[in-house]
């Protein structure tokens, strides 16, 4: 089975179009500018967890720094089914090679509790186990969405997925993330921990273009790049978090309680700031006008304070931006495309109205 995809030679910033093939023992791949490369299987590294409709990527030890991007579903599942090591993310195994695990279960707990509260939030979030980032995430996605509809239509998830591809071909590294649309009538947009994005009905019916949407999800993606949502949640829980890990519990109730959830998800100045510059610069890779975002921000900054439903959970989380601060300061930083660089559209026009439309 010959599928297309694309590769990243790790050297030069282009991507290349490349078909690819894979007999059981080696995957293999050529294209017009990448002469054919045989990757031995048994090196390849996934980087994403394989989720349908999502980019997978691969990268191989003797060439750590490439990227091959595969789009295909069905190539995935037969790859992944045959090699269990493809599944992707951190198991048990890594995190134990990680921290060099050689002591006693409640030194290491203890150990990196101090490490946790005291040193360095940032460092721990980044290696805290796929399963307990993805299980902690979805406490936090359900907690927020108080069983409102998650929305779904063919077009409109096909949509969402070539949204992200296109911005992923830009940034080979992106990390990877789940997006849900709920059927909630507030504008708001999240991350919350194991890459999950959650955005709301409203902000596709408040944008108007698919780029608002695009640098919305940049920047959404800059926090799941940065974990601040898992950071947060050390820096808050410190000792609780870590002790959930190892006891494979969800530390309690605190991913249910939305107060302490608002807590989670008000980020410093900092990760604001850091996730901003991550959406610029993806958006610039992937030749994605930055200058919907800024528009966004205006509209958003305009409507602060006005309508939504204020009961509800995703109101009590605050606005969207209300809660970050440096609005302005921020809006600032947005520049156009560099001259020179052509802008693509991050959706055709069928497919913005499919992804409008995917509430309905
Ligand atoms: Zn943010």
């Amino acid at each position: 089975m010959v599928v297309s995809a694309t590769y990243f030679d790790g050297e030069s910033a282009r991507n290349r179009s490349v078909d690819v093939n894979e007999d059981g023992t080696n995957l293999t791949f050529s294209g017009t500018d990448t002469p054919y490369t045989s990757w031995s299987i048994k090196g390849l590294h996934a980087i994403d967890a394989p989720t349908p409709g999502q980019p997978y990527r691969l990268t191989h030890e003797d060439k750590s720094g490439a990227r091959l991007i595969i789009r295909d579903d069905v190539f995935i599942k037969t790859l992944v089914s045959r090699s269990s090591h493809l599944k992707g993310g951190y198991s048990s195994r890594d995190i134990a090679h990680i921290f060099g695990w050689t002591i006693g279960g409640l030194v290491a707990v203890a150990a990196l509790g101090y490490v946790a509260m005291v040193l360095l939030p940032d460092k721990v979030a980044h290696i805290l186990p796929e399963t307990w980032r993805n299980r902690v995430g979805s406490q936090m996605e359900a907690a927020m969405a108080e069983g409102a509809k998650l929305c779904h239509s063919p077009a409109g998830d096909a949509a969402l997925s070539a949204m992200i591809t296109n911005l992923a071909l830009g940034q080979p590294d992106l990390p990877a993330i789940s997006v849900h649309i709920y059927d909630i009538p507030v504008l708001n947009a999240f991350a919350v921990s194991g890459g999950k994005i959650i955005m709301t009905r409203e902000i596709l019916a408040k944008a108007d273009g698919p780029d608002e949407i695009a640098g919305v999800l940049a920047h959404e993606i800059g926090h799941v790049a940065h974990r601040h949502p898992e950071a947060q949640l050390v820096r808050l829980t410190g000792m609780q978090v870590l002790g959930s890990v190892f006891t494979g519990s969800n530390g309690g109730d605190m991913t249910t309680n939305i107060a302490f959830m608002a807590t989670v998800l008000r980020f410093t100045r900092e990760a604001e700031a850091e996730a901003d510059a991550y959406a610029r610069d993806t958006l610039v890779k992937s030749s994605i006008d930055p200058m919907g975002l800024k528009r966004f921000f205006e509209k958003i900054n305009k409507l602060e304070g006005g309508g939504g439903d204020k009961s509800s959970a995703f109101s009590k989380l605050g606005g969207i931006f209300s809660t970050h601060p440096g609005t302005e300061d921020r809006m600032k930083l947005i520049e156009p495309l560099p001259a020179g660089v052509v802008a693509k559209p991050s959706l055709t026009n069928e497919q913005w109205l499919a992804l409008k439309d995917i509430c309905k």
